[in-house]
């Protein structure tokens, strides 16, 4: 006699749903991973896509792949429109409808450009893939069109690299640039020396990184730096054009702009018809579940959970990857009849940042870090967290190839050129 199982349904198979369907391997159910890219990403590490130190297939691994040897689990490649929460079914852009017992969704966020989005164009941010293969045409093209550009204001502007947001992407975005515009091409490039490009962090707050304590905010500063990039604090961006960005009216003439401020939640709230926070994330209960919907669990990015200072927690991987394996546990004891575990409790082990290929800030707590051995940690944090082995044995070797060498390997542009 055959036994129906529940049937779990995942949306998304960034950390959160992945997290969350791999604490479901062998339970009692059957799951369906519903993704509209047919990868996981390791976003952390998309910045050095962007300026082409490692390759997208580095830190990206094929979802199917992954959860290949989940006998309980299907993949489906396709994007979610809509839930019809009354039948219990996640509406598809292309499949049918597929039904469920218990939803997860964890649909993650984009950027945000603040009711701004006619920025977009100029001054992409990076998200995906695509974002990132973008921001490295753009960069990269720069660099080569300023190699034969004899116009002296022209030639400064292509030059001229604008980072827009001083959290840890910025950061990290803008050290990556000044290494490779400043020191990495200048082997390559007889015209550009290391004296010619400009890398400007642009942050609307008093300090970088807000989020770390404030003699580290300190230390991130003189760190980037000493890479050669200028810090504008305070300083918030009023327009951006295909050729420049104005920072507190004053124009600054660059053609490459990168955005790195603000998140804009998935659809998910709007999906349910729920509660959601200025940023789309759906306000979700103490036990991450939306309210009105017993049976839907919102997670990660795209969900907002209130930690226990009042205020929402954190958009980073391990607030995501917890509350996957925390949901995990609720349907499978919800499942067998025993009491679901009452609420969710995020366990920080800390930040971190790195600031070019030798600094990072690290704050654990009682325990901060800054330099060289920071970096190292960062490092190997990094490479223990990306998915496959063999994603992290061609980072390991990558960075210490291009630690000894400087070289970029992935310094491609892809496409036609104009
Ligand atoms: C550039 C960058 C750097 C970062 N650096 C760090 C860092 O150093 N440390 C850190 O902890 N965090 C970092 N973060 C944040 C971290 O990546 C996120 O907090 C984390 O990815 C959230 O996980 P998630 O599962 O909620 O969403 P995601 O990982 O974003 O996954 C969402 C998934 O949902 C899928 N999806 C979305 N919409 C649909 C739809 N309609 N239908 C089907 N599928 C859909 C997407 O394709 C994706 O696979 C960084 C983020 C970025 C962008």
């Amino acid at each position: 006699m055959s036994t129906v199982r529940p049937k779990v349904v995942v949306v998304g198979a960034g950390f959160g749903g992945l997290a969350a369907a791999q604490a479901l391997k062998g339970a009692d159910v059957d799951i369906t991973m519903i993704d509209k890219r047919n990868h996981h990403l390791f976003q952390p590490l998309l910045y050095q896509v962007a300026t082409a130190s490692l390759s997208p297939a580095d830190i990206a691994a094929p979802i199917r792949a992954i959860l290949s040897k989940n006998r309980n689990t299907r993949v489906l490649l396709d994007r979610v429109v809509g839930i019809d929460s009354v039948n219990g079914q996640v509406l598809l852009g292309s499949g049918a409808p597929v039904s469920y017992d218990w939803l997860i969704l964890a649909t993650g966020a984009r950027h945000s450009y603040f009711g701004r989005d006619d920025w977009a164009e100029h001054a992409p941010g990076i998200k995906t893939i695509e974002d990132a293969t973008a921001v490295r045409r753009k960069v990269l093209l720069a660099l080569e069109r300023a190699e034969t550009e004899t116009g002296k204001a022209r030639r400064h502007a292509l030059l001229t690299f604008v980072v827009i947001g001083g959290g840890p992407t910025g950061v990290e975005m803008a050290g990556a640039i000044a290494e490779l515009a400043r020191k990495a091409v200048s082997r390559d490039f007889r015209s550009i020396t290391p004296h010619c490009s400009r890398v400007i962090l642009v942050e609307g707050g008093s300090r970088l990184l807000a989020a770390f304590p404030e003699s580290l905010s300190a230390k991130a500063k003189t760190q980037i730096e000493k890479l050669g990039v200028e810090v504008m604090l305070d300083a918030r961006v009023t327009a951006v054009g295909p050729d420049f960005v104005e920072v507190g009216g004053e124009r600054i003439a660059a053609h490459t702009a990168i955005w790195a401020a603000g998140v804009q939640a998935s659809p998910a709230a709007t999906w349910l018809g729920a509660e959601a926070d200025r940023a789309g994330k759906v306000n979700v209960g103490a036990d991450l579940r939306v309210a009105g919907h017993e049976n839907v669990f919102a997670i990660g990015d795209t969900s907002s959970c209130m930690g226990p200072a009042g205020r929402p927690l954190p958009g980073v991987a391990p607030v995501a990857k917890q509350q996957g394996r925390f949901v995990a546990e609720a349907i499978k004891a919800r499942i067998a009849g025993r009491k679901p575990p009452a609420a969710f409790r995020y366990r920080d082990y800390g930040n971190l940042a790195t600031i070019g290929r030798r600094a990072a800030v690290i704050d654990f707590g009682r325990i901060r870090m800054s330099g060289f051995a920071a970096w190292l940690l960062w490092s190997v944090a990094h490479i223990w967290f990306l998915v496959g082995f063999r994603s992290r044995l061609a980072v390991a070797l990558t960075w210490v190839w291009n630690y000894l060498t400087f070289a970029r390997s992935a310094r491609l542009i892809t496409g036609e050129i104009k």
